[in-house]
């Protein structure tokens, strides 16, 4: 039901957030298979989204190239194959998204297109301030060529309604692999190297004021931290490529299907999103 006192519209969204946090699931009469892979579960209501951030500055339609090819790669990514140089300097040749969307449409350096239905690029405002960044498409993101809208994405979505982010206006998110790995297994090694190019090169396009990687895989593959995203979530990095001008301040988060697998993780989650929201505040983004 709309609320139209801000008051109430408050207090629903608080209420929303304890629901998605599991807070009424301690009084279930059956326990719940948490093994299962993502349970269909209905939808709670739209919790609608305290004040939204303050306009963002539109980004310019082109960016210049990286001077040099994108030096961010983990310890734990392949190294260069001949696929791999060729994906840098597609990518690096990208001056808009558009481009870089055309590029990878015309990139088969990623065994994954073969098997997938939809090239899945991004969701949400190019030009909002905060990009997310999470693994790889499943069934619905392949369906759909959208990322982050099947279970786990609602969840986020919901979660990140409660600090004021809208994806319609307010953010921005995409994956470190664009084609849905077949029966949703991990993506390869060889398959995050073969993509990377193309998402450091996103990043740079876009040029968010904050970057959050949703996920092992993706703080893995941007951040080159090994040790783990249990030991890094909530915390701030810099994230740097040659093609950018600053370097962007990046909080990882746990992957929504982390959380609906752990409930009991939730609380951290909601700390780490409040620490995102008061960087945003800190830096002029988001009003109180
Ligand atoms: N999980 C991800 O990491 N990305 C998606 O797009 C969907 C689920």
């Amino acid at each position: 039901m709309p609320y139209s006192d801000p008051d109430l519209r408050d207090l629903a969204a608080r209420l929303a957030w304890q629901v998605a946090a599991g807070a009424d699931e301690a009084i279930l009469e059956e326990s719940v298979d948490r093994y299962q892979s993502e349970p269909a579960r209905p939808m709670l209501a739209e919790a609608p989204p305290p004040p939204l951030l303050v306009a963002a500055p539109s980004p310019p339609a082109t960016r210049p190239a990286p001077m040099r090819g994108p030096t961010v790669v983990s310890s734990r990514v392949a190294p260069a194959t001949p696929s791999a140089v060729g994906a840098r300097e597609l990518a690096g040749a990208a001056r808009s998204l558009e481009e870089l969307q055309e590029a990878l449409a015309a990139f088969d350096g990623c065994g994954l297109k073969k098997t997938a239905t939809n090239l899945v690029f991004a969701d949400g405002n190019p030009a909002a301030r905060v990009m997310f960044v999470g693994e790889a498409p499943g069934a619905d993101e392949d369906r759909m060529g959208k990322p982050f809208v099947g279970v786990s994405g609602q969840l986020l979505d919901r979660m990140l309604a409660w600090i004021g982010l809208a994806r319609a206006s307010s953010f921005y998110i995409t994956n470190i692999i664009f084609w849905r790995p077949p029966g949703n297994r991990n993506p390869t090694t060889d398959e995050i190297a073969a993509c990377l190019p193309f998402v450091i090169r996103h990043i740079e396009l876009v040029a968010p004021a904050v970057l959050v990687t949703v996920g092992g895989p993706a703080t893995e593959a941007l951040l080159q931290r090994g040790d783990g995203i249990s030991k890094v979530h909530g915390r701030w990095f810099d994230y740097q490529t040659p093609g950018l001008e600053r370097p962007i301040p990046t909080c990882p988060i746990y992957h929504p299907a982390f959380l609906l697998r752990s409930p009991g993780q939730k609380r951290a989650a909601w700390r780490d999103l409040l620490g995102l929201r008061q960087k945003l505040v800190s830096l002029g983004l988001a009003s109180i």
